[in-house]
């Protein structure tokens, strides 16, 4: 068999790395400057300071032998592998490497002593380790314990190593706050900056490595600290930062200023949003109205608004924006609503078409797949000052977009925008110093802790109340085995003049095979429902990521209106689509759906006062069950309607970083600090940020720069 010459994995001994290469690789991790260097953490250590007897060594056990080479041979069964045998006077210890360079080979021939380590597995063949770290024997042992470095391909721990001492050497590491200011939390925290790096760079071998692992020394606690108070300032800044820019003042327009005095027998003309309120079909709920104060009271200060509106599904937002937007054109100036998908855009115009149009309102309608024409037409629309409001996806942002004045922008489904985009928006919309007001809406709520760090810059309105008259909906977990019970089930409810929703996961490694099953579904069901009680045909629509726009609006519209009475559809319809006459939701495989996925799709149910169902089939597939983490997300699902019990649930499943997950992006992620367990150094961070900046600008400014350096911009967006 010829020798395969695939790369091997970097081994301890690789060649060096070119200068260029290094410089690249560094980049890739964000480690541009001498204090990027320093504060590069270990990931984990190990200890190479002590040298393990191989009897001593128990299963699982990650330890360091030393020994003498007895046998070194290349197997080829089951597969090529070089095989080592090591004696170190106790026991033997068997050393498997799959792939190897010529140079490791011989550097492991028999005779020589070497030091390896790796886990110790036992094994019915006698011990053995699975591509250990070795060099030859010899030299002192390291006195201290050997850093982890995160790194990127290419990059060795050697190297990096180097490159990291290095910078800690150089870098300006004087103190932005005294030791003692942490005493308040932890009388053992007094450490400065450059001791607790230099100590978590090259720990003593004395130190437990449970506490470095867990970020528990206090070492890690003056990290910890300095982590979250960057974060802090830098929202403290932002906020301060924005206080000084200006924004159009959106007053609202008391009722006699339209009452024209001199004209008693005038029509009396009431503003907008007044007008608005009277016409809607339903009476705003308390919460609602709560919002739309806390908005108005923002609209007219001359400072731009960044609010987030946070309320479950079907709390009804919605008509929040409206009626922000009212306020807006009643100023004088033009609103932008922007949603995340075509389908929700397009509902969206509709929707303040009905609400705005018989009260004199233009609106103009924006989105990426629209005819060149017709978007020509629209552009005037905008650039003339003719709309007053401005619906649509990212096509709103768009270089050719422009306004005459905007003065605020609402986004719908705002977790939905990478960070990226939501700076663009912002950007694109700032102009002759002034920045348009920002009204952002959410129904994935904000866990509080989460609140207090990231959205810091953020003022938040919540909407606590659904709409009266809304009955719970009732969700069940049931297994694939019983799918023709749910089919008659849907039977039922088609009978009652009801509609119903079948969402089909969306298969991520393969949108044709998504679009197979979604197809396979919608032919199944059409033909278990023919033959309905009432001798007419039912209709089964299908909707999927791939149709065009236009027949995704025309299978939508049949829907809404009724023409339809089942829509099979992958995660399209997954925000914001509003069908009140939709009582039963079926979910296919909800096992692979996140929880706010699941409760959002499950949200498109329970509008009207009809009650409602979810039905989450599931299936196990060749597993005897499901994963805990499937069984945790479908029973949050059964035991709760409550979308800020769902979020909190599923920041348990998930922890914090992923649950961000399109803010990761922006980098701004917290690298050491854990939301969770280091609740007390967020509010030292909290208290300690205002008085920094207040008493120590300087050092505040140099704070935030050495943590942040270029990142902090995101951490606005
Ligand atoms: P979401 O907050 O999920 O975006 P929507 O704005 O789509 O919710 O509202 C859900 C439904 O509730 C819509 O049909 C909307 O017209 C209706 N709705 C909103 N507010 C009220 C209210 N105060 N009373 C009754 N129905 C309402
Ligand atoms: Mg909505």
């Amino acid at each position: 068999m010829p020798h395969s010459t695939r790369s091997a994995p970097a081994a301890k001994a690789s060649a060096p790395v070119p200068k260029s290469a290094t410089q690249k690789a560094l980049e890739k991790l964000g480690l541009k400057r001498d204090i990027d260097l320093a504060l590069h953490l270990p990931l984990r250590y190990e200890d190479e300071t002590r040298i393990t007897k191989l009897r001593d060594a128990r299963e699982g056990d990650t330890v360091q032998i030393e020994g003498r080479v007895t046998e070194c041979d290349v197997s080829f069964r089951p597969r090529r592998q070089l095989v080592v045998t090591v004696d170190d006077g106790t026991e033997t210890c068997t050393l498997r490497f799959f792939s190897f360079y010529p140079s490791q080979q011989k550097a492991l021939a028999v005779g020589n002593r070497i030091r390896a380590r790796g886990e110790v597995k036992g094994g019915f063949l006698g011990r053995t380790m699975l591509h250990p770290s070795f060099h030859s024997a010899g030299g002192d042992l390291p006195t201290a314990l050997t850093p982890i470095y995160p790194t990127v391909a290419g990059l060795g721990q050697t190297v990096l190593r180097k490159e990291v001492l290095a910078g800690l050497a150089r870098a300006e590491l004087s103190d932005t706050f005294a030791p003692g200011d942490l005493s308040q939390i932890n009388h053992q925290a007094l450490w400065t900056l450059r001791e607790a790096l230099s100590f978590l760079h090259h720990p003593t071998p004395d130190v437990s490595i449970d506490a470095l692992q867990d970020h528990s020394h206090p070492a890690w606690q003056r990290l910890k600290a300095e982590e979250l108070l960057a974060q802090q300032l830098s929202q403290l800044m932002s906020r301060r930062a924005r206080a000084s820019l200006r924004a159009p003042v959106l007053a609202m327009v008391s009722p006699e200023v339209f009452a024209p005095a001199n004209e008693p027998e005038a029509p009396v003309l009431l503003p907008l949003y007044t007008e608005l309120v009277a016409t809607l079909p339903f009476k705003l709920t308390a919460a609602q109205q709560r919002v739309c104060a806390e908005i108005a009271r923002d609209l007219e200060r001359p400072v731009p608004m960044h609010r987030l509106l946070q309320g479950d599904v079907g709390s009804g937002k919605t008509v929040v924006a409206a009626l922000a937007a009212a306020i807006c054109i009643d100023a004088g100036w033009q609103c932008a609503l922007m949603a995340p998908t075509e389908i929700l855009a397009e509902q969206h115009f509709r929707k303040m078409l009905g609400w705005l149009e018989p009260l004199g309102v233009t609106t103009a309608w924006l989105t990426g797949t629209q005819k060149a024409r017709e978007r020509r037409a629209m552009l005037e629309l905008i650039e003339s000052g003719e709309a007053a409001l401005v619906v649509g996806t990212h096509a709103v942002i768009q270089e050719k977009v422009q306004f005459k004045n905007l003065a605020l922008a609402v986004i719908d489904e705002q977790h939905r925008f990478g960070v990226a985009q939501r700076l663009a928006l912002r950007n694109k919309l700032t102009h002759d110093g002034m920045e348009p007001h920002m009204l952002m809406m959410t129904a994935t709520p904000i866990p509080r802790t989460l609140a207090m760090s990231y959205y810091a810059d953020l003022d938040v309105s919540t909407i606590d109340q659904l709409p009266p008259g809304r009955t719970p909906i009732v969700t069940k977990v049931v297994n694939e085995s019983r799918r023709d019970e749910v089919i008659a089930r849907i039977h039922d409810q088609i009978a009652q003049g009801r509609q119903v929703y079948w969402v089909c996961p969306l298969i991520e490694e393969s949108e044709a095979l998504d679009l197979t099953n979604a197809t396979q579904t919608h032919a199944e069901l059409q033909a278990a429902l023919q033959g309905p009680a009432d001798g007419q045909a039912v209709q089964v629509g299908l909707l999927h990521s791939r149709m065009a726009a236009q027949e995704k609006q025309a299978v939508m519209a049949a829907f809404k209106e009724g023409r339809m009475a089942v829509l099979v559809s992958t995660t399209v319809i997954e925000v914001g689509v509003d069908v009140p006459n939709a009582s039963l939701m079926v979910i296919e495989h909800a096992e692979r759906f996140g929880l706010s996925q699941l409760h959002q799709l499950r949200g498109r149910v329970g509008r009207g006062a009809a009650a409602s169902a979810c039905v989450l089939l599931y299936s196990t597939g060749d597993a005897p069950r499901l994963s805990e983490a499937a069984r945790a997300r479908l029973r949050a699902m059964a035991e709760t309607n409550d979308g800020f019990e769902i979020a909190r649930r599923d920041l348990d499943i998930r922890g914090p970083g992923e649950f961000l997950g399109a803010r990761q992006s922006g980098d701004a992620m917290l690298r050491f600090a854990d939301l969770d367990r280091d609740t007390e150094l967020l509010q030292w961070a909290r208290k300690e940020a205002p008085m920094l900046l207040d008493q120590h600008p300087a050092l505040a400014a140099k704070h935030v720069t050495r943590w942040l350096g270029g990142k902090s911009e995101f951490l606005k967006a």
